[in-house]
């Protein structure tokens, strides 16, 4: 599997291209901002755009979703807990149109799904706390993990839909279900290890 990771918009966020390692086929991981970027790094990676995921609906996330799928037409992937957002605007944060635009087309995964990138099985976890429809994506011993569980540190929960008790649930359910050798992909940050996360993070003690 090839890993990308591109740093966009002024939260730093973490957007991510896959693909396998013999096929251009790509999924692009929460287009955050920055959508000339992204699309060109797409094209100077020789990389075919086969959908995109979504972590979660806050706009720090989709930020450039709107033009990425104009341009590309691929089809977006989120939780149905968080799809209402795309249809949302965030003045708060100068998004005056809806991540979603016309003709999007829109893909709802739910827990246990697998996304096909290359010969690797990503696998959906439903993962809510931060967000209602936040969700993990996890195969091959590497895990993209949203705004779920950063390096050090995990996901608000102060946001509307957010819940700490889902949260701990969540978190728990990762530390039981990957491998302890699960290289972590957050929204926000630097990567990880699981294992270095289970001896050193305190909210997955
Ligand atoms: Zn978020
Ligand atoms: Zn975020």
């Amino acid at each position: 599997m090839r890993i990308i990771q591109i740093i966009v918009g002024p939260l730093a966020t973490n957007c991510y291209l896959v693909s396998g390692d013999d096929d251009p086929g790509a999924l692009l991981i929460d287009p955050g901002a920055d959508a000339d970027t992204i699309l060109m790094t797409l094209e100077a990676e020789e990389m075919s755009l086969r959908g995109i995921v979504l972590t979660h609906g806050h706009p720090d996330h989709t930020g450039a979703l709107r033009k990425v799928v104009a341009t590309t037409g691929a089809p977006v992937h989120i939780h149905p807990a968080d799809a209402p957002l795309l249809r949302h605007t965030w003045p708060e944060y100068f998004v005056a149109e809806p991540p979603a635009g016309p003709g999007t087309v829109i893909r709802e995964v739910r827990d246990g799904d697998v996304l096909k990138v290359g010969e690797a099985d990503l696998r959906v976890l439903h993962t809510p706390g931060h967000s209602p429809g936040s969700l993990v994506l996890y195969g091959e011993e590497v895990a993209f993990t949203g705004d779920t569980l950063f390096a050090g540190a995990v996901g608000r929960t102060d946001l509307p839909g957010g819940a700490e008790a889902d949260l701990a649930a969540s978190l728990q359910r990762l530390v039981t279900e990957l491998s302890p050798i699960t290289l972590i992909y957050p929204g926000h940050g630097a990567s990880s290890l699981l294992t270095q996360e289970l001896q050193t993070n305190a909210w997955l003690k």
